[in-house]
Order: C-alpha cells, then sequence, then structure tokens
C-alpha cells in the first residue's frame, strides 16, 4: 500500500519502500510457521510485480529487456530470501526439536536404569535387614530363635489365643515348658565344651522333632530351652511333660553320654475366681519355679504349679521367687508332677 502510494505521487523511491515489506517478512520467517512468509512473499511479489510490471500506480513498465530481466531478479530476491531465511529457522527448530526428542528419550532411559538399580538396592537392604532381623533372632549354635524372637512373637499368639478362646469356648491350655539340662555342667568338664555344644544341638533336635508346626522351640539360656505349645486340653499335660522327658532321655547323643532334663511347665491362662490370669513373662516365672521344685525332687521329670482356691494371684506372683515350696504347702498352688511318687534326689548324685 506504501509502494502504491508512493508511485502515485510521483516518488523516485517508492520502490525503495519494498524494505518495510520485507522486513516484515523477514520477520515473520523467525516468527511464523514458514508457510505464513511464503503466502506473504508470493502476495507481496504478485502485487508489486503487477504494479511495476504493468506499470499502474505511476511506475514505468521495463521499458528494455534487460531492465524487466532485472525487475524479474529483483522480485526473485524479494521471494526468495524470506523464504530461505523462514526454511532455515525452520530447519533450526525441527533440530532443535529433534535434540530435544532425544534427550527427553535419553533422560527416560536413564530414569528408567536409574529406578531399577534403585529397586535393586532396596530389595538388597530388605533382604540384608530380614537376614539381619532372622539373625539377630535366632541363636548361633542351635539356629533355634531366641528370646527376641518370642518377645517379639508371643503378644500377638496370646492375643489370637484369646480371640479363639471366646469364639470357640473351650478352656484348653497353652503350655509354656521351660527345659533345663540336668547337671549341663559336667558334661563341659567331662567330654569338653565342644561335646557340650554337640549335646545342646541334639536336644534342641530332639525338642523341634516333637513339636508341631506353629509351636515354638526357643534357646532360652545356655542349657536352657522354652517351648510354647499350641493350646492343649489340661489333662493332656502331664502326657506332654512326660512324652518331653523321655525324648531327651532316650536319644542316643553322639558324644556316648546320657542326658536327662527337667520341666517346669505353665499353663495359660490360668482360671482364678474375680481375679486376672497373670501374663506371658508371669507364665515363664510360674514354669521356672516348676523347674526348680523338679530340680529340688530328683531332676529328670516335669512338674506343672495350678491355681487353688485359695490363690490370691498377687501374692504368688510375690513369694514366687522364694520357690514354689511354701506356696504349695500353705495351699496357695497345687502341683502335678512326675516327681510325686519318687523320693527327693539330692542335688549332684544324678546325671552324667
Ligand atoms: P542343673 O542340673 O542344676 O541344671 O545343673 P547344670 O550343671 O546343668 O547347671 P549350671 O547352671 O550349673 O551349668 C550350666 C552350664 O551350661 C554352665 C555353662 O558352662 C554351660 N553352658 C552354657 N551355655 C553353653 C554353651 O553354649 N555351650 C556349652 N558347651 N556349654 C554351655
Ligand atoms: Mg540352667
Ligand atoms: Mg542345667
Amino acid at each position: 500500500m506504501i509502494v502504491y502510494f508512493g508511485g502515485e505521487r510521483d516518488s523516485f523511491y517508492a520502490l525503495g519502500m519494498v524494505a518495510l515489506p520485507l522486513t516484515v517478512l523477514l520477520w515473520s520467517a523467525f516468527r511464523f510457521r514458514p508457510i505464513w512468509t511464503a503466502a506473504g512473499s508470493g502476495l507481496s511479489v504478485m502485487f508489486l510485480t503487477s504494479m511495476t510490471g504493468l506499470g499502474l500506480a505511476g511506475f514505468q513498465p521495463p521499458p528494455k529487456t534487460l531492465d524487466a530481466v532485472l525487475l524479474l531478479a529483483f522480485m526473485l530476491l524479494f521471494g526468495v530470501v524470506p523464504l530461505a531465511v523462514a526454511a532455515l529457522v525452520n530447519q533450526q527448530r525441527r533440530m532443535n526439536r529433534r535434540m530435544l526428542r532425544l534427550a527427553i528419550r535419553d533422560a527416560e532411559a536413564q530414569r528408567v536404569v536409574l529406578e531399577s538399580v534403585v529397586a535393586d538396592r532396596t530389595r538388597e537392604l530388605n533382604e540384608a535387614n530380614a537376614r539381619l532381623e532372622t539373625a539377630s533372632q535366632t541363636d548361633p549354635l542351635t539356629g533355634l530363635r531366641n528370646r527376641r524372637y518370642l518377645a517379639n512373637q508371643i503378644p500377638a499368639d496370646l492375643a489370637f489365643y484369646e480371640r479363639e478362646r471366646m469364639r470357640t469356648g473351650r478352656a484348653d491350655a497353652l503350655l509354656f515348658a521351660l527345659v533345663d539340662i540336668d547337671h549341663f555342667k559336667r558334661v563341659n568338664d567331662t567330654y569338653g565344651h565342644a561335646a557340650g555344644d554337640k549335646v545342646l544341638q541334639q536336644v534342641s533336635c530332639v525338642l523341634t522333632r516333637l513339636v508341631r508346626s506353629g509351636d515354638y522351640v526357643v534357646r532360652w539360656g545356655g542349657e536352657e530351652f522354652l517351648l510354647v505349645l499350641r493350646p492343649v486340653a489340661r489333662e493332656f499335660v502331664p502326657v506332654l511333660g512326660e512324652r518331653l522327658r523321655a525324648a531327651v532321655e532316650e536319644h542316643e547323643y553322639d558324644v556316648g553320654v546320657p542326658v536327662t532334663c527337667s520341666i517346669g511347665l505353665a499353663e495359660y491362662p490360668m482360671f482364678m475366681e474375680g481375679q486376672q490370669t497373670p501374663g506371658w513373662e508371669e507364665m515363664l516365672e510360674l514354669a521356672d519355679a516348676a523347674l526348680y521344685w523338679v530340680k529340688a525332687n530328683g531332676r529328670n521329670g516335669w512338674a506343672t504349679l495350678r491355681p487353688t482356691t485359695e490363690t490370691d494371684i498377687k501374692k504368688v506372683m510375690t513369694e514366687l521367687r522364694a520357690g514354689a515350696q511354701a506356696l504349695l504347702e500353705s495351699g496357695q498352688l497345687s502341683l502335678i508332677s512326675s516327681q510325686q511318687a519318687q523320693p527327693r534326689d539330692p542335688v549332684g548324685r544324678s546325671g552324667p
């Protein structure tokens, strides 16, 4: 329009004004997609060519062939330069986009690799933690569980047992059996510590073979084992005690040494009118008291302490540390044991 206006006014520099649309076209080459620059160039060339070629708006048509060729060359330049710039810019953009896509793909691949590495490391860490957790709850000599394991497991098991008892209405007894090898010190002193270790391993196998799956066999201390046996009918408790005792005594040990054990039993729950049953830690104290009663009454046997109509459980728990005998004599507890018919065996006479 400006060129047309300049031509109408007989300006000699009207054609020079094409610099303006050329600038706009160059700007569009950078700013817009090449199609818009191409359309703009085409329209401008057509418009300018019509004006100068047909001699509109005061322009003279080219008088000689050379002028026409020069005009054509100018118009070609006018059309080609913005398009070439647009094409270059577009190619650069496409390259950038491609590079970006590649970079994104690369980053994505790296992310996947990194995630899999992190997942592997997390799994390894979890496995190591699980191994560590198992190791911290396992006795290295016998492979049995240790006290830590029991302390972790038993509260949930007792809660489960209580729910089952409520549901079924059965009053079976969950049995704690504390097993202590008789005169074990003598095994060490006579046959050596390594032989003692072997005996411990074999006793642990004997006990493990006897229990059902779901029962616990724990190495409680040096030569003491704790079994936690799933609920059984209370009249079956003596049978179980005898079975354990006999199994330890009858096994033939590699080192050729006779081995017997004393067993303290405690039956959970203890039913007493208007009183709460002792918890598992107190049950272990009762089992311990029963065990030491057996130790004091001939060893190689079992005993279980039961409540009576007289039982005041708080008093029992306080006085238990002094031994079960006084509580039995005062009628606070009653006892069932393999030893009742046998004479008292002086400490230190029996065993290997
Ligand atoms: P009691 O019949 O009264 O139970 O007598 P005991 O000799 O079995 O009991 P005491 O507590 O006097 O001795 C236990 C011994 O067990 C002492 C200790 O050296 C031994 N002991 C503890 N842990 C281990 C072990 O891991 N390996 C071996 N070989 N011996 C152990
Ligand atoms: Mg002991
Ligand atoms: Mg012992």
